[in-house]
């Protein structure tokens, strides 16, 4: 299965492929998980990467496009990929395209999950994350067992610095500048799979299923 998981942020692709690379063990590609583990390692990439990212704006094109491509070319991804957060523009999307025809393959899907600004921004402000693996928790939707702690790990939580109300707008402007196109794009390539975003995990979760099959 080769998957792209489209959406503006907040909206729940992170919780949602965690689910969907369980369920089809495919790998879980994630820009901005890649960024984010650049920038607590201090490397060149990151230090780049953390100046768009504080202020909720896209990393260019060409940095990501590489990591993309690198990331693809590994041998977990012969039988299928989730990416989650990439492409967010045309011209991302059309290095895209260039490369899986290099490779010899196709996309089988792109999930589009959508909701409203109001509910975007209230999950992105609630949202917690593991140090330790990531995974995300909400303080009122998703809450963990115990308060700050990784219900897998033990992991203390905590909140994306770019998770406050006026960076979580910008993305939100951003995304529909930069990323909403791209939706017409698939479109286009009968390959759109729209889903309501607003419905509780699970169900959102047994949607995107029921739509891959
Ligand atoms: P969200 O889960 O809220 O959609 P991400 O973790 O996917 O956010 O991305 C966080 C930030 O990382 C973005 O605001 C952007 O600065 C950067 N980023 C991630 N993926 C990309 C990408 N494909 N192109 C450009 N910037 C990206
Ligand atoms: P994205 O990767 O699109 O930015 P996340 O998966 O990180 O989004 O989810 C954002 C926040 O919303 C997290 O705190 C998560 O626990 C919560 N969340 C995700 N899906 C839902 C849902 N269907 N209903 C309520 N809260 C959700």
């Amino acid at each position: 299965m080769r998957l792209i998981l489209l959406g503006p942020p907040g909206v729940g692709k992170g919780t949602q492929a965690s689910a969907i690379v369980k369920k089809y063990n495919i790998p879980h590609i994630s820009t901005g998980d890649i960024f984010r583990a650049n920038i607590k390692e201090g490397t060149e990439l990151g230090m780049k990467a953390k100046e768009y990212m504080d202020k909720g704006l896209l990393v260019p094109d060409e940095l990501v496009v590489s990591i993309v491509k690198d990331r693809l070319s590994k041998d977990d991804c012969k039988d299928g990929f989730l990416l989650d957060g990439f492409p967010r523009t045309i011209e991302q999307a059309e290095a895209l395209d260039e490369e899986l025809k290099n490779m010899g393959i196709k996309l089988d899907k792109v999930v589009n999950i959508y909701a409203d600004k109001e509910i975007l921004i209230e999950r992105a402000i609630g949202r917690r994350i593991c140090k330790k693996c990531g995974t995300a928790y909400h303080i009122k939707f998703n809450p963990p067992k115990v308060e700050n702690v990784c219900d897998i790990d033990g992991g203390e939580l905590f909140q994306r610095d770019d998770d406050n109300r006026e960076t979580v707008s910008t993305r939100i402007e951003v995304y529909e500048k930069q990323t909403e196109p791209l939706i017409e794009y698939y479109k286009e390539k009968g390959i759109i799979l729209d889903v309501d975003g607003t419905k509780p995990i699970e169900e959102v979760f047994e949607t995107i299923v029921k739509g891959l099959e």
